[in-house]
């Protein structure tokens, strides 16, 4: 589903963030990304999002070339991507269900759409009674149940979470990993950015682990162990 085939990302004239990466996910797949700050993490991800692009190498989606995406194909291509990040990026004066709708809204959906498609949404994880709190009412797992939904509303085929519980308790954490474990057994692909070795290690899942913009470490299911 997504290939990187030499890649390296220099940001302006400074060391690699990233060199000569080559990697594979597959369709279904749960993928944690680790290393420490500044490993190239969220340089990763935003390749896959097309917010950056190679510096040189190629990143394929479908088989299909990024850097081939122009302008006006690039909104689908984000369609097919859910993004979630540590600091969950919610707006402050909409409520739980217009964070959501919002979303539904800038692509043109009609409102017996968005009140059918958002409820929904917000009932698989498990915000049912909260659509009409504002970020500053709800915890911060509820915010970030609110941004996962936001992430799952054009039922994208991929889920990009980035540091998603950095700013969580340890039980929030577990709780919004196993909303994202949920969601990938329904089948949509994960890769998750995270620096919780606690959450890696209960996942048990692939990992990859980067380091100085290098992949030191690609383990199977089952096979990382911390040290
Ligand atoms: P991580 O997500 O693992 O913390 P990043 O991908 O954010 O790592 O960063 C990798 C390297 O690239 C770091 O050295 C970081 O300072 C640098 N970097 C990231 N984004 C930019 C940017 N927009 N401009 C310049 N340097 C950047």
């Amino acid at each position: 589903m997504i290939r990187f085939e030499n890649v390296t990302k220099i940001y302006k004239g400074d060391f690699p963030a990233l060199e000569d990466i080559n990697l594979e996910f597959k369709e279904g797949e749960f993928v944690s990304i680790v290393g420490q700050s500044g490993a190239g993490k969220s340089t990763l991800l935003k390749l896959i999002y097309a917010e950056e692009k190679p510096t040189s190498g190629t990143v394929f989606f479908d088989e299909k070339p990024l850097d081939s995406i122009s302008g006006r194909k690039l909104p689908s291509h984000r369609r097919e991507i859910g993004m979630v990040f540590q600091d969950f990026k919610l707006l402050p004066r909409k409520t739980a269900f217009e964070n959501v709708a919002y979303a539904l809204e800038v692509a043109g959906a009609s409102n017996d759409e968005i009140s059918e498609n958002v409820s929904q949404i917000l009932d698989i994880v498990g915000l049912g009674d909260k659509v009409e709190k504002y970020p500053n009412q709800l915890s911060g797992g509820e915010q970030q149940r609110v941004a996962l939904a936001r992430a799952l509303i054009h039922r994208p085929r991929i889920i990009i979470a980035d540091e998603p519980t950095g700013n969580l308790d340890p039980v929030s954490s577990w709780e919004i990993i196993q909303l994202i474990m949920k969601i990938n057994e329904l089948g949509t692909t994960v890769l998750l950015a995270s620096h919780d070795k606690y959450v890696i290690d209960k996942l048990n899942r692939r990992v990859i682990v980067l380091d100085g913009g290098k992949i030191i470490g690609d383990y199977p299911k089952g096979k990382y162990k911390l040290v």
